[in-house]
């Protein structure tokens, strides 16, 4: 099999044909392990965006996929997660030269996760159902689900095939149409979806794929009439900026948005787990993960052995090509985002806080090329630190001590964000009373970073709102109709 990029068409997929921008315009997108070009993209713009949308709502009004049984639809979705793992070689390869996470990383753990995401909502989409209610003895009264229309989905870098699942999938399964903005940094991996989702039976115009700029084919799309819904998972800032161009037309938003969780070790857990779940916690794909465990607080009388395990763990890690079989990290995923780490890492030297490992770029891979950054433990912070309050989205961690459980729950809720959090303890009731006093979406107990298609995910607080995954995910690419049929008297 063909593994390398060129295998993406690098086009615009409108209306069932890969197309080139009506502009002209293309962008490349960079392998960021050595700086090296992979591909050059079409960049979607307005006009393109126009001419997505009419072929979107003509999709969902007068093609086929309105007709179609939700058990029809439900079998498209079911090939889809075929082919992604027939083709997971191919799309492995293409994730990885695209963001610098490992091949395990997306051959082994994240497309399969995307193949099970069109496999779970292939099976929800039969189960889509209203309710009758018994109002009263002179009326029939029941409701109706119904697709939210057109659906707008713009997505990050971090993880580009298996985000995009998260909302496509579920979209699809409501009857919706839906038109998927990748990242500027990472286009190629939702190119490659459009062709599953094109391979698998899905009319023109049902899914459609627009690689361009945030600022232009995303606002093009957040400003669209003819957009119903926009599905966010990004920064904060463009979530603030999306709601905010949303509210004149009051148009259905969803945000999955950042987070600076808290992972709560207590002197009585197994600490070599929680060694091992607060390494993997924070370094999971080079850190760029929305629930990273970013905070680590650790019970003041283990915190300097706990500290010291985790640094040399840290300083342990094969940092290289992530192509290659022996590398646990790669890069992170462009120049504009290695500079950002490399400012909060001097940020945490200049605002006193310990730097127990890391701490720098590293150069010595692939002849200083590629944008390498040491896995960095910062012990000896405080809640007040610029490192402690602000998401990195990199390999940098900060290390906190707590006295007691009250004390370790009133810190990790001083935050603006509530997406995740993690306990580890081996006392049950108190890992239970510390689940519930956490204001986070996600609360791990004696693990970290697990996710399933049935657990719904998603933000407390300014980590956004609205739920993926699970059945609650469905819910936002669906209206509620109540109708009331007149019995007489
Ligand atoms: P970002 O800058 O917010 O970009 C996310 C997406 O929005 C990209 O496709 C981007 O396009 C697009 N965009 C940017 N400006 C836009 C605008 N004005 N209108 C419409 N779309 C716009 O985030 P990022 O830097 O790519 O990703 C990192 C952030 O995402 C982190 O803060 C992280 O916490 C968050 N995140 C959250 C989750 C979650 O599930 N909660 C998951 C992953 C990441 P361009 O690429 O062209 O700018
Ligand atoms: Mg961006």
């Amino acid at each position: 099999m063909d593994t390398t990029a060129a295998a993406a068409p690098g086009r615009l997929l409108i209306d069932g044909a890969w197309q080139d921008a009506r502009s002209g315009a293309t962008f490349t997108t960079i392998n960021p392990a050595d700086e090296s070009v992979i591909a050059t993209v079409a960049q979607a713009g307005a006009e393109d965006v126009d001419a997505a949308v009419a072929a979107a709502r003509r999709a969902l009004e007068s093609g086929p996929w309105g007709k179609m049984t939700a058990a029809e639809r439900g079998k498209i979705l079911w090939r889809m997660g075929e082919l992604v793992l027939e083709r997971i070689a191919q799309l492995a390869m293409i994730e990885t030269l695209d963001t610098g996470k490992t091949l395990f990383d997306s051959g082994k753990i994240e497309l399969p996760m995307a193949a099970q995401i069109f496999q779970f909502y292939a099976g929800a989409a039969t189960k889509i159902a209203g309710r009758t209610l018994p109002a009263r003895s002179d009326a029939f009264t029941f409701t109706l689900r119904e697709p939210v229309g057109v659906v707008a989905a713009i997505v990050p870098w971090n993880f580009p095939f298996l985000l995009a699942s998260w909302k496509v999938a579920p979209a699809l399964a409501a009857g919706c149409t839906v038109l998927l903005k990748p990242a500027s940094q990472t286009p190629l991996s939702a190119l490659e979806m459009g062709r599953i989702g094109l391979d698998a039976g899905l009319p023109p115009g049902v899914f459609q794929v627009l690689p361009g700029s945030g600022s232009g084919a995303g606002m093009a799309l957040v400003e669209h009439a003819g957009v119903d819904k926009v599905a966010f998972t990004g920064s904060i800032e463009v979530g603030r900026t999306i709601a905010r161009a949303a509210s004149a037309p009051l148009k259905r938003v969803s945000l999955e948005l950042g987070g600076k969780s808290p992972n709560i070790v207590f002197a009585d857990a197994d600490l070599d787990a929680a060694s091992r779940g607060a390494f993997n916690g924070i370094f999971y794909n080079k850190g760029e993960v929305c629930a990273a465990g970013s905070r680590l607080f650790v019970q003041k009388s283990v915190h300097e052995a706990f500290v010291a395990g985790l640094a040399e763990k840290a300083d342990g890690i094969v940092l290289g090509d992530p192509r290659e079989k022996g590398t646990r990290m790669g890069p992170v995923v462009s120049a504009a985002q290695m500079e950002t780490v490399l400012g909060y890492i001097e940020a945490g030297k200049k605002g006193g806080a310990r730097l127990a490992a890391g701490g720098r770029r590293a150069t010595e891979i692939n002849g200083g090329k590629g944008y390498f950054v040491r896995p960095t433990v910062f012990d000896g912070v405080d809640g007040t630190m610029k490192i402690a309050r602000e998401e990195i989205f990199g390999p940098v961690l900060a290390v906190l001590p707590f006295e007691d459980a009250a004390d370790a729950v009133a810190q990790a809720n001083a935050t603006a964000f509530g997406l995740a959090a993690g306990v580890w303890t081996r006392d049950v009731a108190k890992a239970h009373k510390v689940a519930r006093a956490i204001k986070a979406g996600t609360v791990w107990i004696n693990t970290y970073n697990l996710y399933d298609p049935s657990l719904p995910f998603g933000g407390f607080k300014q980590s956004g709102f609205g739920r993926e995954l699970g059945v609650e995910a469905l819910e936002g690419y669906l209206e509620t109709k109540s109708v009331w049929v007149d019995l007489g008297r």
